[in-house]
């Protein structure tokens, strides 16, 4: 089961997508392609146009193999480009709601390698990797051709000095050799300065003209450094992770999406991943994780609700509240200004146990909206959500 990356007071993990992560390379003097963010088809022509008649639209989701998948649109003409766009922009990738596709020049490739710079917990250094060959799977790569990929564990003490770099690149054609140790170094600088655990290129290219750029981007950084880098918290203010996901975020909420179809509200981190668990049992899939926190009010339940019914994906929702220090009552009191605020287009299974349970359920019954239906125990209700799920898809 797709599970998130950590909870609680370990923080979340923030993945930037592709576009995101090309500014911060272009920033740290990483070369990128020339490429335009279209929200609109009508905008993916015109920045068609705007570099030079041919372009790559690629669409932008925080999910691997979209080459594979069809998500890397390679387009001939602007009419071509708005054409793909309006399709990517139309449906969910593999699950992930698309709000915008980067639109890219076209550019000649003589040879694709990979690369990447990872925080290796079990060692507390970070992870350098190089391979000569590019859009690979490195876990693969290493067994069944291991020769074609230099790994090094860097000491953070020491950082990654021109002797490692050319230890990482001895293996690749000698005319790519300088200009990847650059990249290499580049992506350790952002590593560093933007505390991500993650920075990775796959494919990092070798252009026919011998220039060097990075044609993908990886980066993921360790939400707990948030507050400390104003840098990513203003790529995320310009281009929202994910409109759901920031309203979500700016709520105080940890919200993760998934990719099920089950919509999951619960108070507490425990109780979400066991409240995962049950839906998973019941036959079904969580579209999310989201944990309202302790002490959840009237607008936090809310807001967790219209974040989680703007998710196409959601067929029915589970809100699964134990009351300890979060009184039912004020979850109850939530709930019905939510649909006051949203129309819900799927049923909501409401589970009530704890402090002032029975007051909640009194309110909720009081009020009678014809989508919230009572669940007494974890069990049935994510049995039912599960049910409501498959009759509504
Ligand atoms: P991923 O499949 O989600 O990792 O998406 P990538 O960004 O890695 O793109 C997948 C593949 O599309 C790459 O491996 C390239 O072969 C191809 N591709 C992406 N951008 C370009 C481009 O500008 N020109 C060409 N010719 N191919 C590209
Ligand atoms: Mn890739």
């Amino acid at each position: 089961m797709a599970r998130p990356k950590a909870l609680g007071g370990a923080g979340l993990l923030v993945d930037l997508y592709e576009h995101q992560g090309k500014e911060l390379f272009a920033r740290h003097g990483i070369p990128v392609p020339r490429g335009i963010v279209a929200e609109t088809a009508e905008t993916a022509r015109t920045a068609t146009e705007i570099l030079g008649g041919s372009a790559v639209v690629k669409v932008q989701v925080q999910v691997g193999g979209r080459g594979k998948g069809g998500g890397v649109v390679l387009a001939d003409t602007p009419d071509e480009a708005e054409a793909a766009a309006a399709r990517l922009l139309s449906e969910p990738f593999k699950g992930h709601r698309v709000t915008r596709v980067l639109v890219e020049e076209r550019l000649p490739i003589a040879h694709e390698f990979y690369a990447a710079i990872t925080l290796d917990r079990s060692t507390g250094t970070d992870l350098a990797m190089v391979a000569s060959e590019g859009g690979v799977d490195v876990e693969e790569l290493a067994r069944t051709r291991p020769e074609a990929l230099r790994r090094l564990h860097v000491d953070p003490e020491i950082g990654l000095r021109p002797y490692h770099l050319r230890g990482l690149t001895n293996h690749l054609p000698k005319e790519a050799r300088d200009l990847i140790e650059e990249v290499l170094a580049g992506l350790y600088d952002v590593l560093v300065r933007s505390d991500a655990t993650l920075v990775e290129v796959n494919p990092l290219v070798l252009l026919t003209d011998g220039r060097v750029l990075a044609l993908d981007a990886k980066v993921t950084i360790d939400d707990n450094a948030l507050f400390r880098q104003p840098e990513i918290e203003m790529l995320r203010s310009v281009f929202p992770i994910d409109p759901v996901e920031f309203r979500a975020r700016e709520a105080g909420l940890q919200y993760v999406k998934l990719d099920g179809e089950v919509g999951i509200i619960g108070n507490g981190a425990g109780l979400v991943m066991s409240t995962l668990d049950v839906v998973q049992q019941a036959g079904a899939a969580a579209a999310n994780f989201l944990d309202v926190g302790g002490g959840a009010g009237a607008g936090a339940i809310a807001t967790s609700l219209e974040v989680i019914l703007s998710d196409p994906n959601v067929r029915s929702v589970l809100v699964n509240i134990f009351g300890g220090i979060t009184r039912c009552d004020l979850v109850a009191e939530g709930m019905v200004e939510a649909l006051e605020r949203v129309e819900p287009r799927v049923r909501i299974v409401v589970r009530l146990d704890g402090t002032n349970a029975e007051e909640g359920r009194r309110i909720l019954e009081e009020a009678g909206h014809p989508m919230v239906v009572p669940a007494a125990t974890m069990l049935e209700a994510a049995e039912r959500a599960a049910r409501l799920a498959k009759a509504a898809a």
